[in-house]
């Protein structure tokens, strides 16, 4: 166990810098429910990422239901089957139909292009993943968005601090939902959060992430509760402290794959886009059919090795049994997602992978190109 390298590994700082965030709490009394260290982490999370109003949640599978309900989506809502499954459940949860597009080449992200061709009278909402922090062409999903009078919920999990031409990737679309999971670029042990426009959008968050309550006498609507507690709110204030360093040591890491995997034949490694500031999630490689193994025999050569790669996202969403019968599932409608899917490995990347561990992934793979 202590041996094998995972595809990631939580950043943990000393634990003495986390005992005067718990000794604050202590004397608060204050456990929950929008309390100080809460207020503290949703400003400051607010001013690092450049956005107008973030709401902290539980998880990022709550923030995902809530952007749902706070947008009363209904009926078929267009996702891509390359992704979390979480991000179907959340659909599936509201009551929705999930609706899977294809992807395309260059970013394993929702393709654009395909995206009308799927529009139905029951069609309110596109829910776009930035897989592995890839930015997906906004641009293009505004413009959908606007002619079909569709509303966009960005599933942006991977997206944390990502930005295109300087501007965060997060104020794209309606709402934006984040995670901090642990094994994500920023973590509150489990959380996540929306990123919203308006003070009256993120007022209409805070209530449906706490059943619905308005006020002690008033509750409109239904909701279920979504809420971080102050310990998930104090690791992030933490965490936030020290998260641009870990950013770049992740930098250092995927520069150094980068470079000794640049002349792998049949090994596609992905290159930052013009403008896309990165926050390095993930480093996903596609084995294609010029290597001299398959995906899968690479995946078990390096466990074998003690090296755990991960195959995000294979299997795809539309083939488990929830939605493998759906129309918008069948194989031959999403030819790229499947291609993919056979060929995606996410090699280990975290703040402190060691570059001997890098090299070490290097040679067994360049021993087989
Ligand atoms: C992690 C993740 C989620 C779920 O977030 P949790 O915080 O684990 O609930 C949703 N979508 C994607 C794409 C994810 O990677």
């Amino acid at each position: 166990m202590s041996n094998t390298t995972f595809v990631t590994q939580p950043y943990l700082p000393p634990l003495k810098d986390f005992l005067p965030y718990l000794e604050e709490i202590w004397e608060n009394k204050w456990l929950t429910n929008n309390g100080p260290m809460h207020q503290k982490l949703e400003g400051e999370l607010a001013q690092y990422l450049k956005v107008p109003y973030v709401s902290l949640f539980c998880n990022g599978m709550a923030a995902l239901q809530t952007s749902l309900n706070c947008l009363c989506i209904k009926g078929e809502v267009i996702t891509t089957p390359f992704t979390f499954v979480a991000t179907a459940h959340a659909i599936s949860l509201h009551g929705c139909t999930p609706v899977f597009c294809d992807i395309d080449s260059k970013t394993l992200n929702i393709d654009v292009g395909k995206i009308e061709e799927l529009i139905t009278d029951k069609t309110t909402a596109i829910m776009p993943v930035h897989v592995y922090g890839h930015p997906c062409d906004t641009e293009a999903i505004e413009r959908i968005a606007k002619k079909y009078k569709l509303r966009v919920i960005y599933d942006a999990a991977h997206a944390f601090a990502v930005k295109k031409d300087g501007k965060s990737i997060l104020l794209e679309g309606d709402l934006s939902m984040l995670s901090f999971h642990a094994t994500k670029v920023f973590s509150t042990l489990e959380g996540g959060a929306i990123v919203s426009h308006d003070l009256e959008t993120k007022t209409r968050v805070d209530q449906l992430k706490n059943f619905g309550i308005q006020n002690e006498e008033s509750t409109p609507n239904i909701a279920g509760n979504g809420k971080m507690n102050e310990v998930q709110a104090a690791f992030g204030l933490m965490q936030l402290e020290k998260v641009d360093k870990q950013i770049n040591h992740r930098k250092s890491i995927a520069e150094r794959y980068r470079g000794l995997l640049s002349q792998v034949n049949g090994l596609r490694v992905f290159t930052e886009m013009e403008g896309v500031e990165s926050n390095y999630g993930y480093f996903p490689v596609l084995v294609e059919h010029d290597f001299s193994m398959t995906r899968d025999g690479l995946y078990d050569l390096l466990k074998v090795n003690q090296i755990h790669a991960r195959k995000y996202f294979y299997p795809l969403i539309s083939s488990f049994p929830p939605y493998k019968n759906l129309p918008s599932s069948h194989k031959d409608l999403l030819p790229m997602a499947n291609k993919y899917a056979q060929q995606i490995l996410c090699l280990p990347i975290f703040p402190d992978l060691e570059l001997a561990i890098v090299e070490k992934i290097v040679d067994i793979i360049k021993r087989l190109g």
